[in-house]
């Protein structure tokens, strides 16, 4: 059974992600600032005797007595709203942050996994995206602190794996959605379960054309898990390949939650993406990776979760 540090652990991905391995075996670490989180996630953790906590901010320094087998790197503010409130937290953490993942990794001559994104795909003229496109990012827009923290964290990480120094993964995460998102955490998901939960207008930005695709939780970290215990050093897209207009994101909540909240519509933020859509056949070939949720199904769990939280 394998030792395991998880950054930050207390957010949505990095909790489920520590729940799984904690339930395969294993031991989990779990660094986090709180920056994003309130420990809520972690909490149930408490007193497992496999899991420990470290509140600490990696972008500063990140130590570990004792031997590690994996670090995983999962922290960084990752809604919108979150990148925008705290934008050079956000550049520090996909920077000096990973770097000090990858020195801690080095040391310890442990597996890296850096939980990169979509984002870095920008605003895509190419769908589905496949591993080999570049992207269309601006590196001056209001997304830009997060994208090329990622981009820089992909760019640090298979630089580490090319020198042999560390041996590396590197995920691509697309759209993903289950219980311990936060409530007010920005995003199309939480706001429009919460908005319908209230009877309030659900705020559909632009016209809600643009598209996501979006991957139930447990689906993603059934593909974290599998690429993490396998040897692809080359970046791999998780995600769940079917796509839909935000609009009827909206649309399949209200009537899921029979709703008398209207949909409205505001101004789109700047440099949304218009379209997203992952190509997952390397997953697929080289991992098995075959999302098995469907949205209704994950968005029952999600809605329960909120109702619980909400009441
Ligand atoms: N969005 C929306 N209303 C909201 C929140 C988000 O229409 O209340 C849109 C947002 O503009 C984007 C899409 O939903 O086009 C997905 O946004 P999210 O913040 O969930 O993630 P993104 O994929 O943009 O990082």
């Amino acid at each position: 059974m394998a030792e395991i540090l998880i950054t930050g652990a207390a957010g949505f991905l990095g909790s489920h992600i520590a729940d799984t391995l904690i339930a395969d075996g294993h031991s989990v670490i779990a660094v986090d600032n709180l920056i994003c989180s309130d420990g809520s996630n972690i909490k149930h953790l408490e007193n497992e005797p496999k899991f420990r906590f470290v509140k600490q901010d990696i972008s500063k320094k990140l130590e570990h007595r004792g031997a590690l087998d994996y670090v995983l790197n999962f922290a960084s503010p990752a809604s919108p709203v979150d990148y925008s409130k705290h934008p050079l937290e956000t550049l520090k953490v996909g920077s000096f942050g990973t770097y000090n993942c990858l020195e801690l990794a080095k040391a310890k001559k442990a597996v890296f996994f850096m939980a990169s994104t979509s984002e870095i795909y920008g605003d895509p003229e190419l769908s589905p995206q496949p591993e080999s496109y570049w992207g269309n990012v601006n590196s001056v827009g209001p997304r830009s602190c997060y994208d090329e923290a990622k981009r820089f964290s992909e760019a640090i990480t298979h630089t580490y794996q090319k020198q042999g120094w560390v041996d590396t993964r590197i995920i691509r995460i697309f759209n993903t959605f289950g219980p311990r998102m936060r409530v007010m955490d920005g995003r199309a998901v939480p706001n429009f379960i919460m908005q319908a939960l209230k009877n309030e207008p659900i705020t559909v930005y632009g016209d809600g054309s643009q598209t996501r695709s979006f991957c139930y939780v447990d689906d993603l970290v059934e593909g974290i898990v599998r690429l993490l215990f396998s040897s692809i050093t080359t970046p791999v897209n998780i995600g769940n390949p079917k796509e839909m207009t935000i609009l009827q994101m909206a649309t399949q909540i209200k009537e899921m939650l029979g709703s008398k909240s209207e949909i409205v519509f505001e101004p789109m933020p700047g440099d949304d993406p218009k379209q997203r859509k992952p190509d997952i056949t390397k997953a697929k070939e080289l991992l098995g990776f075959d999302p098995k949720w469907s949205l209704e199904e994950g968005l029952n769990k999600t809605i329960e979760y909120f109702r619980s939280i909400a009441s």
